[in-house]
C-alpha cells in the first residue's frame, strides 16, 4: 500500500476539502507554494496546503503540471492567518488564499521581480535638462537627474508620473530601464519630510498609549472628527518606521483620496504603496510583492490590503473602522477590520482602530476592557464643533423636499461667502415614477415580486429608468403602461432632482453633484471639488461626500430626506443612520470658520434624532447597546446568515428546509427561518434565509462546523446557489 508523500493541494473550487496530486520529490518546503495542476478537464492554480500521505492511500493521482514558485508565496504568519480565516468563515482555504492573492498571481503570473523596472534620464536628457519648460516633464527630468527611479516608486510619490514619462520618451530625453539597486528602501529616494503641529495633550497620551504597546494591543482612537486622529496615525507610523518596521494602513474606499495620500506622502519621509480598486493587475501585484519582500514600508489600502504580506510588521491602522465598506459582500465575506485584528495577534503588533463613531462592537469590546479606549474629545487646531439644528418641517411647504426656512438659511450662508453642502442619501432624479391616473408605478421585472415591488429609480432629468439593484435601464415610457393615461410623474426627491432646483434658485453660484452617477471616475470627484474653489457655491451629494476629502470652506451642511432611514426594520439602521449624520455634520467648519448643520425632518422627536442631538454618538451608542442586549443582538449575540437563491421561490425554500433540520436542537443555536429575503428577489432570482444566533461565538460555530460539511452533500444544493456569512453585516 502506498502513502508515499503527495502534495495536498488547496483549489479554488466551492468545495471543502484540499485536492492530492503526485510530484517527483514532495518536499514539505513546498507547502505555500502555487501549482498548476489538472482539474477535470481544466487545468488549475492552486496552493500546496500540506505534503503528506494522500487521503486515500493507493488512489491513482494526477501529477502536477507546473511548480510555479521557487519558494512559499505563503508562510508564517500570512499562510496562518488565512487558514484560520478559512476556518472561521467555513470557506475552502483555497477559495480564501484565491481572495488573498492579487489577480495576477492567482492567474499563476510570477512574482513580480526584485529588479523592477524604472525610468532613467538618456545621455540627451541630461543636456536638455537646463533648458527644459516648466510643467510636469520637467518636474519628473529633475527627479530622475541624480539616477533611475523604480515605476513603483514613481506611483508611489504621485500619480500622474506616466504622461510625463511618454511626453520625455517620445523626445528622446528619457527611458525605461531596470534598476540595479532598490531605492524603495534608500533614503535618497525619500519625498522631503513635512513638519508636524505639536501634538495635543490628548493625541499625545494617544500616540503614547501605541508606543507603548509591546506586542500585540488592540487600541480604539476614538475622536471627533477634525479632532487629529490622522496625526495620530502618522506619529504612530513614524515611530513604527524609525524601528525598522512595516506599517500597514487601511482606509474605506471613499476615504483613499489623493488628499489623504499626498499627506502621508509630504510627512513620512518614505514611498507610501497604495493597494485600491482603481490599480491595474500588474500594479497590484507589484505592491503586494513589495510588500512581501519588506521593500514596501507603507501600504495604505482598501479593504482587500488587509492581505497584505507584512514580513517585518510594526503596526496596523484601520482608519473608519465602523465603516461598511470594510465587509465583504460576495465571495469569501470576511471583515478587513475583524481579520486585521487576528493578523494583528498573530504578527504581535498594535492595531489602531479609528473612528469618530465607532461601531457598537467596538465600543462594546472598549468598554469590556478588551481594547484600549483613547479619545480625542476635541477638534485640533482650534477649529469649533459646528452647531446643529433640528427643523421640524411638517405643513410647511416644500419644494424638492426643501423647506423655505432651509432655503433661507444656505442664501445666508452663501452670502456670507460660504459653502454649503446639502446632503441626500438617494442619487438619480427621483426614487418612483408614478401614473396619477390609476396608481400605477414602474417596478423593475427582475427585481420584484407579486407580493413585494422592487421600484425603479428616474434619472437623466426624467427621462431614464433604472434598477439600483440590479442596473437594469429602461427609458420613461410615453404614456401608462396600465392605463394608457399620460399623467406619471416622478414621486420625491433624489439628488439630481435637488441640484436642478438649487441651479435654478441659485443661479449666482455654481451648483455641483457628486455621487456615484456623477463622479464614477475616481479622480472625477478632486476635480469637482477643484472647481469649485474656494467660492461660494453649492455640493448636492450622497454619502461619497460624508467623508475623504477636507472641504475647509464649508459653513452649512443640510441633511434631507433621512426619515426613511428613522423605521428601517434592520437592526442597524440606527447605528449606520447616526453614523452617517455624525459624519456629515463633522464636515460643517473644518477650518476657523464655525459651521451650521440643518437637519431637516417630519420626525423631530424621533428618540434617534433627540438623543443624538442633544447627547452626541455615543448617548446614543449607549442607549443602542443597551437595545441590543436586550433583543440579543450582537454585540450580545453571534450570527450567521445561511442564504440560497434560485430563479424560482421553492428551492432556496426547501434547500434551506433541509439545512435547518441539520441544526435543530443544537444547544446553545437560535435557528430563525426559512425565510424569504427581506429583498426576496434581485437579478432574476429567488432569495431566502436562515439566520442562526448564538450568544456564545463557540457553540454557533461547533454548529457550523458539524452541518456545513454535510450541507454540500445535500441534494436540494443542488437546485441552488447558496453561501453562509458568519456575522453578517446586512441581513438583506
Ligand atoms: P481627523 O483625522 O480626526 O479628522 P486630522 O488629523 O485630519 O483629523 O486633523 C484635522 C485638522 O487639524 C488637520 O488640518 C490637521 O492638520 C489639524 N491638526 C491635527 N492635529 C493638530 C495639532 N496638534 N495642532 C494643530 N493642528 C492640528
Ligand atoms: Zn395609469
Ligand atoms: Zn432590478
Amino acid at each position: 500500500m502506498s502513502t508515499d508523500p503527495v502534495l495536498r493541494v488547496a483549489l479554488p473550487v466551492p468545495l471543502p476539502r484540499l485536492f492530492d496530486y503526485r510530484v517527483a520529490r514532495a518536499d514539505p518546503a513546498l507547502v505555500g507554494c502555487r501549482v498548476q495542476v489538472p482539474f477535470g478537464s481544466r487545468s488549475l492554480v492552486g496552493v500546496v496546503a500540506e505534503v503528506g500521505p494522500p487521503a486515500v492511500p493507493d488512489a491513482e493521482l494526477r501529477p502536477v503540471e507546473a511548480v510555479l514558485d521557487p519558494v512559499p508565496l505563503f508562510h508564517g504568519e500570512l499562510l496562518a492567518s488565512l487558514r484560520w480565516l478559512a476556518r472561521y468563515t467555513h470557506a475552502p482555504l483555497g477559495e480564501v488564499l484565491a481572495t488573498a492573492l492579487p489577480a495576477a498571481l492567482r492567474r499563476g503570473e510570477p512574482l513580480p521581480e526584485a529588479v523592477p523596472w524604472g525610468w532613467g534620464l538618456t545621455e540627451a536628457g541630461r543636456t536638455a535638462l537646463p533648458g527644459l519648460r516648466a510643467g510636469r516633464p520637467r518636474r519628473l527630468a529633475e527627479r530622475l537627474a541624480a539616477g533611475p527611479v523604480p515605476e513603483a516608486v514613481l506611483a508611489a510619490e504621485g500619480e500622474d508620473w506616466r504622461a510625463a514619462a511618454r511626453a520625455l520618451a517620445r523626445r528622446g530625453l528619457a527611458e525605461r530601464v531596470r534598476c540595479t539597486a532598490d531605492p524603495v528602501v534608500s533614503a535618497a529616494s525619500a519625498p522631503p519630510v513635512a513638519a508636524a503641529p505639536a501634538p495635543t495633550p490628548e493625541q499625545q497620551a494617544a500616540i503614547a498609549a501605541v508606543r507603548a504597546a509591546h506586542g500585540f494591543a488592540p487600541l480604539l482612537l476614538d475622536g471627533v472628527t477634525g479632532s487629529g486622529k490622522t496625526e495620530v496615525y502618522l506619529q504612530a507610523i513614524a515611530d513604527c518606521l524609525a524601528r525598522g518596521r512595516q506599517a500597514l494602513v487601511l482606509v474605506p474606499e471613499i476615504g483613499l483620496t489623493p488628499q489623504t495620500l499626498a499627506r502621508f506622502r509630504a510627512r513620512l519621509g518614505v514611498p507610501v504603496h497604495v493597494l485600491h480598486s482603481g490599480l491595474n493587475d500588474g500594479e497590484r501585484a507589484r505592491v503586494w510583492a513589495a510588500a512581501w519582500r519588506g521593500q514596501a514600508r507603507v501600504v495604505v489600502g482598501t479593504r482587500s490590503a488587509v492581505f497584505t504580506p507584512l514580513p517585518q510588521a510594526g503596526l496596523i491602522v484601520v482608519d473608519e473602522e465602523h465603516d461598511g465598506s470594510y465587509k465583504q459582500q460576495d465571495g469569501i465575506r470576511y471583515h478587513a477590520r475583524d481579520f486585521a485584528l487576528v493578523r494583528g495577534k498573530a504578527l504581535e503588533v498594535p492595531v489602531l482602530l479609528g473612528s469618530a463613531t465607532p461601531s457598537l462592537e467596538s465600543l462594546h469590546n472598549a468598554q469590556a476592557g478588551r481594547y484600549a479606549h483613547l479619545r480625542l474629545s476635541r477638534r485640533a487646531g482650534g477649529a469649533q464643533a459646528p452647531t446643529v439644528r433640528v427643523l421640524d418641517v411638517r405643513k410647511r411647504p416644500l419644494q424638492a423636499g426643501l423647506s423655505p426656512e432651509l432655503l433661507a438659511a444656505i442664501e445666508a450662508a452663501l452670502a456670507e461667502g460660504g459653502q454649503v453642502l446639502v446632503f441626500r442619501n438617494r442619487r438619480g432624479y427621483a426614487p418612483v415614477l408614478l401614473c396619477h391616473d390609476c396608481g400605477w408605478s414602474a417596478q423593475c421585472r427582475r427585481c420584484s415580486t407579486p407580493e413585494r415591488g422592487s421600484a425603479l429609480t428616474v434619472h437623466g432629468a426624467g427621462r431614464r429608468l433604472q434598477c439600483h439593484h440590479c442596473g437594469a435601464r429602461a427609458p420613461v415610457p410615453a404614456a401608462c403602461p396600465a392605463c394608457g393615461g399620460l399623467a406619471l410623474q416622478p414621486q420625491g426627491v433624489g439628488t439630481e432632482r435637488l441640484e436642478e432646483l438649487l441651479r435654478a434658485r441659485f443661479a449666482q453660484v455654481p451648483v455641483l453633484r457628486a455621487d456615484r452617477g456623477s463622479t464614477r471616475r475616481r479622480d472625477a470627484l478632486e476635480a469637482l471639488l477643484a472647481r469649485l474653489g474656494e467660492r461660494p457655491g453649492i455640493l448636492v451629494g450622497t454619502q461619497m461626500l460624508a467623508k475623504g476629502h477636507d472641504l475647509p470652506h464649508l459653513t452649512l451642511v443640510a441633511v434631507v430626506g433621512v426619515d426613511e432611514g428613522l423605521f428601517s426594520a434592520d437592526f442597524r439602521a440606527g447605528e449606520k443612520l447616526a453614523q452617517l449624520l455624525v459624519q456629515v455634520a463633522g464636515r460643517a467648519g473644518r477650518a476657523q470658520r464655525p459651521g451650521t448643520v440643518v437637519l431637516q425632518t417630519h420626525h423631530p422627536e424621533h428618540p434617534l434624532l433627540r438623543t443624538l442631538v442633544h447627547g452626541g454618538y455615543h448617548a446614543f451608542a449607549e442607549g443602542e447597546l443597551a437595545q441590543r442586549e436586550a433583543a440579543g443582538f450582537p454585540p450580545f449575540a453571534h450570527l450567521a446568515l445561511l442564504r440560497a437563491e434560485a430563479k424560482h421561490a421553492e428551492p432556496p425554500l426547501s434547500f434551506l428546509s433541509a439545512a435547518r433540520a441539520r441544526f435543530d436542537g443544537v444547544a446553545g443555536v437560535e435557528v430563525h427561518g426559512p425565510l424569504p429575503a427581506p429583498m426576496p428577489r434581485r437579478a432574476g432570482l429567488h432569495r431566502a434565509q436562515l439566520l442562526l444566533a448564538a450568544s456564545a461565538r463557540g457553540a454557533l460555530h461547533a454548529a457550523l462546523d458539524a452541518a456545513l460539511p454535510t450541507l454540500h452533500t445535500l441534494p436540494e444544493a443542488r437546485r441552488v446557489r447558496w453561501s453562509l456569512d458568519v456575522d453578517p453585516v446586512e441581513l438583506t
